[in-house]
């Protein structure tokens, strides 16, 4: 196999669009697309301050390495879970990462922060449901503490094919009707936005490997096998033999995405009255789930 731009060695092959690509032209062409994709969804301005949330696997650094590369302000955070080995070692890699990439990494030990890392909450909701939330609303209040304007995520397009089918599945219209490639400011959460959408899983594989980036590929001792993980690798099948399902599938559920809108209910936030940040209730998920008496102040001094 040939390089279809320059005839030499291929290093790989995209199903879709289909062509072979030498290391050096690859590359160029997924940060192109990364670019392109930005721009197509006006998802970050230069002026921008951009956080990403890392925990060493591939997406998150490749996503870090590509806006770095391109020149956006861009900062990341990690959470320590405290999830014993796993989380020693997921902390190890983002702190290799992000010294080879030269980024500025703000990192957060979710213990020392609240008095509980996530294997010692109490709660009768599933771990992973608890971790989300905790996630989520640590990246969230660190972004509106210290004025980043828009969050990162590495979700790609198998992220979102799969997604979208399991919402389907379970007719989820809510959930339908909220996903995208960009997810609107609202009260203190800041907007949110997946520049890898358009890519494949395998293509940032290959492109992890390519720029030589170190990733951490445990699962977490916690993690089932989530139907997504099947709904992947149906697709991939249907790929194999239909390029370009996956594509087709996420641009289709753009197009119709309107048609879901209406299943939206649009409760009004109002502040959390232990912690100040947009909740839908009057004590967010996360004081509820940490039984927390004040707000968590995670404003950084000049580290
Ligand atoms: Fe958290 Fe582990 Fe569940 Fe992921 S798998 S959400 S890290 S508890
Ligand atoms: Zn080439
Ligand atoms: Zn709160």
């Amino acid at each position: 196999m040939k390089c279809k731009i320059c005839k030499g060695e291929a290093y790989i092959k995209i199903k879709y669009p289909k062509m072979a690509l030498c290391k050096e032209h690859f590359i160029e062409y997924f940060e192109k697309k990364v670019q392109k994709t930005i721009k197509k969804y006006k998802m970050i301005d230069p002026e921008d301050k951009v956080l990403i949330a890392i925990s060493g696997g591939k997406d998150g650094a490749v996503v870090t390495y590509v806006l770095k590369k391109l020149g956006y302000n861009v900062e990341c955070l990690h959470i320590n879970l405290g999830i014993g080995d796993f989380s020693k070692k997921s902390l190890e890699y983002v702190k290799k990462q992000t010294s080879y990439i030269g980024v500025k990494c703000h990192i957060i030990d979710l213990k020392e922060l609240t008095g509980k890392s996530i294997p010692e909450v109490k709660s009768r909701k599933p771990k992973c449901s608890i971790c989300g939330t905790a996630k989520r609303y640590i990246v969230s209040k660190f972004a509106y503490d210290n004025g980043f304007n828009v969050m990162v995520t590495g979700h790609n397009l198998d992220d979102e094919a799969a997604f979208i089918l399991n919402n389907v599945m379970n007719w989820s219209t809510e959930y339908l009707a909220r996903q995208g490639p960009v997810l609107p400011q609202k009260g203190k959460f800041p907007k949110k936005v997946k520049p890898l959408y358009e890519l494949t899983e395998e293509e940032i594989s290959a492109y992890s490997s390519a720029v030589g980036l170190e990733v951490f590929s445990e699962k977490c001792p916690f993690a089932k096998k989530a139907i997504t993980l099947e709904y992947k690798e149906m697709l991939n099948k249907l790929e194999e033999t239909r390029p370009g399902t996956k594509y087709r599938f996420v641009m289709g559920y753009l197009k119709n995405r309107h048609l879901f809108e209406k299943e939206i209910e649009d409760i009004p936030l109002i502040e959390c009255k232990v912690c100040g940040m947009s909740s839908s209730g009057e004590v967010c998920s996360f004081c509820k789930t940490w039984r927390l008496k004040e707000g968590i102040d995670l404003k950084i001094g000049n580290d």
